[in-house]
């Protein structure tokens, strides 16, 4: 599943560097590889990896990370299979979302 891409500059991660220990749980359970453990604290390879999970959020005991998590294209995925409906994440008016 790494290196799939989604929507370009719309996820809501945000890393706060200055909070980071370099513990590496985030990078541990990132399943799209969007941190990895640098010198002193880990890095994001590229946000646009990011699936909106919230794992990493989760794991990471020094609020150095907030997410949004559930949203957009990979929750209205699951979420159309889950109750056989169309596919879309709400952000556009357009007939067509940008998860089609
Ligand atoms: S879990 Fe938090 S503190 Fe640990 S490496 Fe990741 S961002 Fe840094
Ligand atoms: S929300 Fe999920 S996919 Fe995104 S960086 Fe965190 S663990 Fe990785």
């Amino acid at each position: 599943m790494n290196n799939l891409k989604y929507l370009t500059n719309v996820t809501t991660l945000a890393f706060d560097e200055s909070r980071c220990t370099g513990c590496g749980r985030c990078a541990e359970v990132c399943p799209h590889g969007v941190f990895v453990i640098g010198n002193s604290r880990v890095v994001v390879t590229d946000r646009d990896l990011c699936i909106e999970c919230g794992a990493c959020m989760m794991n990471c005991a020094f609020g150095a990370i907030d997410v949004r998590k559930g949203v957009g294209c990979a929750a209205a995925i699951i979420t159309s299979k889950l109750r056989k409906t169309e596919v879309t994440c709400g952000c556009s008016g357009n007939d067509k979302g940008c998860c089609s």
